[in-house]
């Protein structure tokens, strides 16, 4: 499997002026390094030529450079979107997924091997809790694909929306997991992607899901980096919401909106409410009805989103018909909606779809073959 050296995403970039001073290297060396890391993409130490050769060789024997092991790739039969299943050095697996868009390059990146929050109708929440990830194994699933985006293309590569080399544009914590639940190495590595002497990513182009985790979101309304928040709702009452993400027991309705409303307060950015729409469950012109009336002088975005059918699962979306009457019902009371495009169904790319897969199931063609 992997190796047992400690990944170097994993330092900011304070711990690895910390850890080249220990070794009696000057300052300036921090800087080169972090270049060599963010800005180059170098996926050997050797390839960091402006370093003795002895401190390229140390770094070596200290740090990997890919603390993920890429066991396999799906690509959409569109090839706008493509799935990468790493192994991480234990052995658990977690997914990325790269949406290519004529001028974005988006990942949705993972948190947590997993998630504890049990929402029943995603395949993450289906699989339970493994553990959180570190901050360099999140930085790295977006190392892995600057990479590969840094590439220039290859033949056969004619039908991307994109050219290479090119760079990745926006980052969702929207993969596995659940961030608020792992606030701190979440954060190390968005000050990682953003630092400006580094791989200077926009924080306004990340965004952080969350299910609703109160402290979290207070927490977030405190941070000087304009980074988003998006929160997944799915219901405007208590009785639903409980049912269909049952951490809403805990933080309650009334306790996430008030919590929200500080956020905005705080920074008066405008937040997004996720709403996956599912056949008969939350689809009704009562529901839209309730969700206006939640959403009523907050400034809010509604991404409704077609929900993903996922395996051993009872719910369905919602038909094309009731979507459109739902989007229409907010449009009608001033509420901004959009209705999310449904990316890499083929490959169980979509929201809530990624789940650890193992065995045979494992592979592309596997996947495209029980495409649903
Ligand atoms: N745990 C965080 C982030 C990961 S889930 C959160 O819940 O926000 C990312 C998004 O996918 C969330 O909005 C989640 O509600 C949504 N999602 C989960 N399962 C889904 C499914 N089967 N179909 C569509 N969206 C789903
Ligand atoms: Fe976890 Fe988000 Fe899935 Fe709920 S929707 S189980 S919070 S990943």
């Amino acid at each position: 499997m992997s190796t047992e050296r400690p990944s170097i995403y994993d330092l900011s970039y304070q711990e690895l002026e910390e850890t080249l001073k220990a070794w009696g290297q000057p300052r300036y060396r921090a800087r080169q390094v972090w270049e060599w890391l963010y800005v180059s993409l170098v996926d050997d130490f050797q390839a960091m030529t402006n370093l003795p050769k002895a401190l390229r060789g140390q770094l070596a024997e200290s740090f990997t450079l890919m603390p993920l092991n890429l066991v396999t790739e799906a690509v959409s039969s569109n090839r706008w979107t493509r799935k990468a299943l790493f192994a991480l050095p234990d052995g658990e697996t977690v997914e990325t997924v790269l949406m290519l868009y004529e001028k974005r390059r988006t990942l949705c990146i993972s948190s947590q091997v997993g998630c504890g929050m049990g929402c029943p109708f995603c395949a993450t929440g289906l699989s339970g809790f493994t553990r959180n990830l570190t901050a360099g194994e999140i930085v790295a699933q977006v190392i892995h694909y600057a990479r590969w985006l840094a590439q220039p293309d290859a033949a056969g590569d004619g039908d991307l929306p994109i050219a290479r080399p090119t760079r990745v544009t926006n980052v969702v914590f929207m993969g596995m997991g659940e961030p608020m639940a792992n606030y701190d190495r979440v954060w190390k590595a968005i000050r990682t992607l953003t630092d400006k002497r580094g791989f200077n990513l926009g924080a306004r182009h990340i965004t952080v899901s969350t299910v609703g985790l109160v402290p979290g979101i207070l927490r977030m309304a405190q941070e000087p980096l304009q980074v988003r928040l998006a929160i997944s709702l799915h219901a405007a009452e208590d009785e639903l919401r409980n049912f269909l993400v049952p951490i809403n027991q805990r933080y309650p309705l009334n306790e996430l909106m008030r919590a929200v409303r500080e956020y905005i307060r705080q920074t008066g950015r405008r937040v997004t409410f996720e709403y996956a729409l599912m056949r008969g469950i939350n689809d009704k012109p009562e529901h839209a009805r309730a969700l206006i009336r939640l959403l009523k002088d907050v400034l809010a975005h509604v991404n409704l989103i077609p929900l993903n059918p996922v395996e051993g699962s009872p719910f369905q979306p919602s038909t094309r018909q009731d979507t459109v009457r739902f989007a229409r019902q907010l449009e009608e009371a001033g509420i901004p909606v959009t209705v999310r495009l449904r990316r890499g169904l083929d490959i169980h790319a979509g929201c809530g779809q990624l789940r650890r897969h193992v065995g045979v199931d494992v592979g592309p063609m596997a996947r495209q073959n029980s495409a649903t």
